[in-house]
């Protein structure tokens, strides 16, 4: 599969789960990110084994209205700090924070307005959230009226669990039929890192 690097990202996107497809469409629209989004995007970038110099070159092209000087003073930082770079304690240096599970992002800091992290199975309306998974290929009825009523018992990530399923259904019986998976690696996702591994080994 595509190499993981900074130029890779718009391909790479295919495999990452909505909230993070999320941020990067919004990335991509705005030229920018708010601060939680630029946390939890920076944290998965780093758990899908992008370098700390591919993710500076990747936030720097993608604010393309902001100069050099005004990227490294007030961006690079925070990006350096989450891979531990620079600052924190002595235990978070040379390793940084750990990219955040789903569990998190469903339960901390919800997006405000104008804002897009957080996970669009809990924190977007169902008409939203409806446009948007058609908006990336999921045209399917019956997933569609899945993830409603996944979304309504508030199961959020048994509903990307669901559109994952679907989404590569043809790989994932592939890899069972020929018994290279079996029940370990297809446990229930609860992690977006997780997400994208495991999309991506199937995809390639
Ligand atoms: Fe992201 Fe987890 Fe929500 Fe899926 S359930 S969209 S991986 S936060």
């Amino acid at each position: 599969g595509a190499p993981i690097n900074a130029a890779n990202i718009d391909a790479l996107s295919q495999h990452f789960p909505l909230c993070m497809k999320h941020l990067h469409t919004t990335l991509r629209k705005n030229n920018h990110l708010k601060h939680f989004g630029r946390l939890q995007y920076t944290l998965f970038l780093k758990g899908i084994g992008l370098s700390l110099e591919d993710c500076l070159v990747f936030w720097r092209q993608s604010f393309k209205t902001i100069t050099d000087d005004q990227f490294n003073k007030e961006y690079r930082y925070n990006v350096r700090h989450s891979y531990g770079d620079v600052g924190g304690d002595a235990n978070r240096r040379g390793r940084g924070y750990a990219p955040y599970s789903c569990q998190k992002i469903l339960t901390e800091h919800p997006p405000g307005t104008g804002e897009a992290h957080g996970c669009p199975y809990r924190h977007f309306s169902v008409d939203n959230l409806t446009s948007m998974l058609q908006a990336t290929g999921v045209h399917d009825r019956d997933v569609l009226r899945g993830v409603k009523e996944d979304v309504e018992k508030k199961r959020y990530h048994i509903a990307c669990n669901r559109v994952f399923e679907w989404a590569h259904k043809s790989e994932i019986k592939r890899v069972k039929d020929e018994g290279i998976w079996g029940p370990a690696e297809l446990e229930t996702i609860v992690h977006p890192n997780t997400y994208f591994k495991r999309s991506y080994l199937l995809k390639n």
